[in-house]
């Protein structure tokens, strides 16, 4: 029977490239595995994708009865609807603990580091499977988005010796360029919509009974968005309203100056201030050195609820 392995709603790099290089490394040790996405690619993810000369991943929203290897995720909020009716093989992440439950016992390969295709890489070492040049590349850059170029602080050694070793295998000598090229294509955000930016990077989680979506956009120059605010803002609304959200909260990260400007909508602002000891004006405030959601956005947001 076949397994399909995917990452989380709306996926990013991670998501993507780990559902391939997974893929191709459990096909190689004999098991029949597809890789899938639960939606578009990003415009970050469509250039690597293209530049290693790979196809999307199908498409598919439904797993209802199948076997699934998830990556990159393990909330019930980043899964697809008919989650509980699949059956998960395993897991490979670097998040928290989500809430999802298996009614057996699955492979659970979990580690607090920058990157998702970082642990994929070292099961190919552990299996002693040969990495092919173009999926290392991807990889490779996979790594590099997830911990900013080295700079989050959810960058560990173990990433930044993955990353080292997948460029050695992919030939590509100056990949921290290569990292900065892929910055850039992320920072082209004029020719998408308001509620297409907050929705680029965006994630619901469940606290304590309150629906709380929170967005990423990272950006070489912050600048980009001094004209858009209030659209941003609009967006956001309409977003905190129909998914009858708690709160919806915007990290615009400077990926060079080191730090996010969070823009907030939330039925308890306090919450927020109290969260990160600030007070909101005009509902934003700049976060210095906030760049990682996962490490410096979500485990405080938690605490207040
Ligand atoms: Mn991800
Ligand atoms: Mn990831």
């Amino acid at each position: 029977m076949t397994t399909y392995i995917f990452g989380h709603t709306i996926p990013d790099t991670d998501s993507i490239v780990g559902s391939i290089s997974l893929s191709y490394l459990k096909n190689q040790l004999g098991e029949d595995c597809i890789p899938t996405r639960q939606g578009e690619p990003n415009p970050e993810t469509a250039w690597i994708l293209n530049k290693f000369g790979f196809e999307a991943p199908e498409l598919k929203t439904s797993y209802a009865g199948e076997n699934v290897y998830l990556i990159d995720f393990m909330e019930s909020s980043q899964s697809p609807d008919d989650i509980e009716e699949a059956n998960i093989l395993g897991i490979v992440d670097h998040h928290k603990l989500g809430d999802l439950k298996t009614n057996a016992p699955l492979e659970m390969w979990v580690r607090p580091v920058g990157c998702s295709n970082t642990i994929v890489k070292e099961m190919f070492d552990h299996y002693n499977v040969e990495i092919p040049k173009n999926l290392a590349g991807m990889m490779m850059c996979a790594i590099l988005s997830d911990t900013v170029i080295f700079k989050s602080p959810t960058c560990t050694k173990a990433d930044t010796k993955a990353c080292k070793e997948l460029a050695q295998i992919a030939g590509i000598e100056d990949y921290k360029a290569l990292g900065m090229e892929m910055f850039i294509v992320k920072s082209n955000v004029l020719n998408a919509t308001p509620r297409e930016l907050v929705l680029r990077d965006f994630k619901d989680f469940n606290m304590n009974g309150n629906k709380i979506g929170v967005g990423q956009l990272e950006v070489v120059d912050l600048s980009v968005f001094d004209t858009m605010k209030e659209d941003l803002f609009a967006a956001m609304k309409a977003l905190k309203e129909e998914g009858g959200r708690h709160t919806v909260l915007l990290l615009l990260t400077d990926i060079m100056q080191e730090g996010s400007q969070l823009l907030v909508l939330s039925d308890e602002p306090e919450k927020i201030e109290n969260a990160f000891d600030v007070k909101l004006a005009e509902d934003q405030v700049w976060l210095k050195g906030v760049m990682s959601r996962k490490k410096q956005i979500i485990p405080f947001l938690e605490k207040q609820f």
